[in-house]
């Protein structure tokens, strides 16, 4: 009865959350560090904490199904039209509607690997086929993701920055690239660390050409609001209305809508965390170069660290009160992805591995 894609579904792993852990090992919650999820360790804006207090007066009336006052708000930020804009439970939600909207059974998506996972758990709920093509030295074979490409192909995935690897193709590949695409395809660029790029890319004049483009971007990374759920897609016109037929009525709470809102309008806290994470990221790498521990240097708020057995290291750091992510679930076993945290958390997860690598 049930539909097979359901059955053979594998099961999205997240960062293991605080209260688990410390439950788990007895452990303090207070004395434990979570640097699993790419979170921005400064957390979100002041301004949008105040204005999210607020915002729990008005809690029993439904929220702003079309999130238009959150659109207006990010088509004015980027330069577009507000019909350009959908807005989604975290990007995750809109990376499932593009599902909706695109993947049958017989289809097919191209995809790096390993590239953020949700691609693939996406294009197998709908029962199309993942095609994967592997990285080179980390970063995305656009080259190859190009010849992957056939006549039953609908969605290419391309993460820029990539996760879990940090890196990030060059703009101007990637424009040109997307250029040379077939026109049958959909690019879908996932931009959620595009913040934390030095400019940030600026892909609207591609929205409305010939190819069919979507970009997505998050509140959860450098805006602070992971646990609000708040992401958002840029497209052409025909392509959003297309994924706003497919969403829930009320896909995106209140108080997601009015934090994603003040936290966009707080510039000064964004470049902020912006440099917080570029310091702590030469922080980390000079403290790994230090100890002997190979990284791949990263474009994003995290980082990859090769540490031999990395469920082994993911147990023992986890021991020492610093969650990170190991990295079965991508092919990697040897690695574990570490989010580049305050100067204090980078520390002591620098003084973790330390340790670790002493008792290995
Ligand atoms: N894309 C990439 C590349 C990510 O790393 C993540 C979060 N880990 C997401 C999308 C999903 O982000 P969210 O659903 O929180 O917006």
């Amino acid at each position: 009865l049930v539909n097979p894609s359901v059955l053979t579904q594998p099961v999205y792993e997240p960062g293991r959350p605080i209260e688990d852990v410390a439950r788990e090992l007895g452990l303090d919650p207070n004395g434990i560090i979570k640097l699993a999820s790419n979170e921005n360790p400064l957390g979100a804006s002041p301004k949008a904490i105040e204005a999210m207090k607020a915002a729990l007066e008005d809690c029993e009336l439904y929220p702003d199904g079309g999130c238009v006052a959150l659109r207006d708000a990010l088509a004015a930020h980027h330069g577009v039209d507000a019909a350009q804009l959908v807005v989604g439970n975290g990007s995750n939600e809109l990376l499932e509607l593009l599902g909706h909207v695109f993947l049958r059974p017989g289809d097919e998506a191209v995809m790096g690997a390993p590239a953020f996972i949700v691609y693939k758990l996406v294009t197998l709920l709908f029962g199309a086929t993942p095609v994967e093509v592997p990285l080179v030295d980390h970063v995305h074979d656009l080259a190859a993701m190009e010849r992957a490409i056939t006549e039953r192909t609908r969605i290419v995935f391309l993460a820029c920055p990539n996760n879990p690897t940090g890196t990030l193709n060059p703009a101007e590949e990637v424009r040109a690239w997307i250029e040379r695409l077939p026109q049958h395809v959909v690019v879908v660029l996932d931009e959620a660390y595009a913040e934390y790029l030095d400019p940030v890319p600026d892909w609207t004049d591609l929205l409305t050409g010939d190819r069919a483009v979507v970009v997505l971007r998050t509140f959860s990374k450098i805006y602070g609001l992971a646990g609000l759920r708040v992401g958002y897609a840029l497209t052409s016109l025909e392509m959003a209305s297309m994924l706003q037929r497919v969403r829930q009525p009320f896909n995106v709470n209140t108080i997601g809508q009015v934090g994603a809102m003040a936290a966009l309008a707080d510039e000064a806290w964004v470049a902020r965390c912006r440099e917080a994470n570029r310091a702590g990221g030469e922080q980390l790498m000079a403290g790994l170069a230090a100890a002997g521990l190979e990284y791949v240097p990263s474009a994003a708020n995290f980082l990859l660290v090769k540490v031999g057995d990395g469920a082994r290291c993911y147990t023992e750091l986890q021991r020492a009160g610093v969650i990170v992510r190991p990295l079965g679930p991508y092919q990697l076993p040897e690695w574990v992805r570490v989010t580049i945290g305050t100067e204090e958390q980078n520390a002591r997860l620098l003084e973790a591995l330390r340790q670790t690598a002493r008792s290995s």
